[in-house]
């Protein structure tokens, strides 16, 4: 696994690599706009995008995914929030595109009291459209599992599926697994039994392969409360067994693994610490230690 966390854009996203790099993070994640509004903004200037590439390069970080706006419900139920919600978007992937990262993390919407076989229907519709209106030919749209709190969609790997299969672009979709949502959900994989059987069901829907990132944070709320609610590493709900599991399978060797809690460097410096002291073996497919800067040939995407 890749270890990163969600850093912050403030000042400038070509800042982004640089607190990534300083915290031990060899991925990141980062909005690439403001996550609570949805008017549209202005486009990257060339040369912030290549500040954010050469940031990439010289802090020896393999890979930047975006976590979408919030307030994007790609299943509103009212005519002008779907059409804001699919113009933000194709904003959104439009931007990775020009950054040069491959992965838009979203949570795939709300039924908003209309029902979840509709929602999952309109998601697939708003995804094709936003492939259709998008100039973004290399990046996927990542849906992301949730709890399932309030009316929002999502909650099972079954329901992720649906979307997928009802979509006209179903290469250009894959998924995030956030381990804090999968439990929320109901997924139970605290055991080396349970962690299997969580597995065999992502193979069996999504597929393992279309799993391009994982959120890795623990859960104040326990299992199937459905609730969002993150903790520290260990210190939640989870425990600490899901994140040796993880960091330990080599099914997962180049797939980010990102940290969204607590937010702040300290915490993040730490955490990463604790993920890497749970990597054992000789030829572990999680880099132990902390990545060391300036290594050439390695893309920024
Ligand atoms: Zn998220
Ligand atoms: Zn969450």
């Amino acid at each position: 696994m890749r270890l990163g966390a969600h850093v912050s854009i403030s000042e400038s996203i070509a800042l982004a690599p640089v607190r990534g790099r300083s915290v031990g993070c060899e991925t990141i994640q980062i909005f690439s706009r403001s996550p609570r509004m949805l008017r549209k903004t202005k486009p990257i200037p060339p040369e912030q995008t290549k500040a954010f590439q050469d940031n990439m390069a010289k802090g020896g970080l393999v890979r930047a995914v975006i976590h979408a706006n919030y307030l994007i419900n790609l299943s509103s139920s009212t005519k002008n929030g779907l059409r804001y919600s699919r113009v933000a978007f194709v904003e959104e992937l439009d931007r990775a595109q020009v950054l040069g990262i491959r992965d838009v993390i979203f949570h795939p919407g709300a039924h908003m009291g209309k029902g979840e076989a509709r929602a999952l229907k309109t998601i697939a519709e708003s995804l094709d459209w936003a492939f259709d209106h998008a100039v973004a030919p290399d990046v996927a749209a990542v849906l992301e599992n949730t709890a399932g709190q309030g009316t929002v969609v999502g909650h099972s790997f079954a329901q992720l599926a649906e979307i997928i299969k009802g979509s006209s672009h179903p290469e250009r979709l894959a998924v995030c697994i956030d381990t804090c949502h999968t439990f929320a959900a109901g997924y139970d994989f605290r055991t080396p039994d349970g962690y299997e059987a969580l597995l065999r069901n992502v193979g069996e829907t999504v597929g393992l392969s279309r799993v391009r990132a994982f959120h890795l944070n623990d859960s104040k709320g326990e299992l199937a409360c459905h609730a969002d609610r993150h903790e520290d590493i260990g210190k939640g709900k989870l425990g600490k067994d899901p994140f040796r599991f993880l960091v330990n399978d080599e099914r997962f060797r180049d797939t980010p693994g990102i940290l969204e809690f607590p937010g702040t460097d300290g915490g993040y410096r730490r955490e990463l610490k604790l993920l890497r002291s749970f990597v054992t073996g000789p030829n572990p497919p999680t880099s132990p230690e902390r990545p060391r800067g300036k290594r050439a040939g390695r893309g920024t995407a």
